[in-house]
């Protein structure tokens, strides 16, 4: 097997003894490969070990590689997106987890309307505030969705996302992961229209494993698959 091959399959182990914490099974929590700065080969190679979804952080990379990836694979976008790049991946992602802002909402309607589609979205909130470029503010979610829900009816809202920041102790982040959690069982309880708390996004290489514990069941995992890497986000 090769290296990529023996992380995922480590990966996968890891995520099965977790999700077993909660009561769950290996099948009830997605593993998103993380493939920026990731070559089409290396993604193959991925899919080939048996990952089903990919996750790219900036639109050029996923119009760079779409055509050299295999076909059956879901693609997320899953970094910042700017409202004039929208046009680009309207078709060719299946789940954005970055929508932050209405004017990017509002862009998302559009697109997809043109497209003929329902555009799968993820909220993401700034849980740990101290990335504050990023993410809606915890106590904004609710009525941001609410204007969501009522204004684009070409998205469909499927969860949220968050990230712990890097520096954070583990147990600090188990925190973070707790609020994210209790934030989308309120959504839930409120059954606004085109609105499911089926997704919770969180978790990466570091700290997917308490993410997990605390009811994370969709992780993106780059490092742990591909390697150290540089970034530049
Ligand atoms: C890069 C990235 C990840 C994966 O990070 P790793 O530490 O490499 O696992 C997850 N989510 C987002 C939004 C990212 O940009």
């Amino acid at each position: 097997m090769s290296v990529i091959g023996e992380n995922i399959a480590e990966i996968k182990k890891d995520i099965l003894q977790n999700a077993k914490k909660t009561g769950r099974a290996a099948e009830d929590v997605v593993l998103i490969a993380v493939t920026k700065t990731v070559e089409a080969d290396k993604m193959n190679e991925a899919i080939r070990e048996g990952i089903t979804d990919i996750g790219e952080n900036k639109v050029q990379e996923v119009l760079r590689k779409y055509d050299e990836v295999e076909k059956n694979v879901r693609w997320h976008l899953i970094g910042s997106l700017q409202s004039n790049k929208v046009k680009y991946i309207i078709d060719k992602v299946d789940l954005i987890h970055s929508l932050d802002r209405i004017s990017l909402a509002k862009e998302i309607d559009k697109r997809a309307g043109e497209n003929g589609k329902i555009m799968d979205c993820l909220v993401q909130v700034n849980i740990s505030q101290e990335d504050s470029k990023h993410g809606i503010a915890k106590e904004d979610v609710v009525e941001f969705i609410r204007t969501v829900s009522s204004n684009y009816k070409n998205i469909r809202i499927l969860g949220l996302m968050g990230m712990a920041s890097f520096t954070e102790e583990p147990e600090e982040t188990r925190a973070y992961f707790k609020q994210l959690k209790d934030i989308s069982i309120q959504i839930e309880g409120m059954n606004m229209e085109s609105v499911k708390m089926e997704y919770l996004s969180m978790g990466m290489s570091n700290d997917y494993r308490i993410a997990i514990q605390e009811g994370s069941n969709m992780v993106r995992i780059g490092t742990a698959i591909f390697g150290e890497r540089n970034y530049e986000s």
